[in-house]
């Protein structure tokens, strides 16, 4: 059993951005030839439209907005909770179903948003923390890289491999 990474949509065809390295663009057109990356956008899975208006999470972080102990609304005033509540279950439903072991998401995304998010407030500021998905999939085990941390999720996936080797080898 390969170890499956579930990826943001959006990061597709911008391969040049995951990270500056030969190494990084390389490792991930592997992946993607060994079927290893199950590409997913939760927010168009919970039937958000395209385009759509611009989400924050008001008065918290994403594990807050799932324990509804914080909003998510656009910045038109409208309550998108329960939507992006919803994409964050779908997230996880397709984590689970392909047996990913780890996610590789935007940042600074509401619902992917792993290291930074934006404040709330629509004014362009970040603070630390995490969107509804990412939250969720790490509260479920699994692991959580933004885009930014490619070298990470190549030394973590490596690692898993060579575990599932030495087990491979002593059986
Ligand atoms: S960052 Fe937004 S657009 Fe990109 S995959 Fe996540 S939910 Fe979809």
């Amino acid at each position: 059993m390969q170890n499956k990474i579930l990826v943001s949509a959006c990061l597709m065809g911008f391969k040049v951005r995951y990270n500056g390295s030969e190494k990084a663009s390389l490792t991930l057109a592997r992946w993607q030839h060994e079927q290893r990356l199950v590409i997913h956008c939760p927010e168009l899975a919970a039937g958000l439209a395209t385009p759509r208006a611009a989400a924050e999470i008001v008065d918290g972080r994403g594990d807050d907005v799932m324990r509804n102990r914080a909003r998510i609304v656009e910045d038109n005033g409208q309550d998108v909770t329960a939507h992006y509540q919803l994409a964050a279950w779908l997230a996880l439903e397709t984590a689970q179903r392909e047996q990913c072991c780890a996610a590789l998401l935007t940042d600074g995304s509401p619902t992917c948003g792993s290291q930074r998010i934006y404040d709330g407030t629509f004014s362009g500021r970040q603070i630390r923390g995490m969107g509804v998905a990412a939250a969720l999939l790490e509260a479920h085990g699994i692991r959580v890289f933004s885009h930014q941390q490619l070298p990470q999720l190549i030394a973590f996936i490596a690692e898993k491999d060579n575990e599932d080797d030495s087990v491979q080898t002593s059986l």
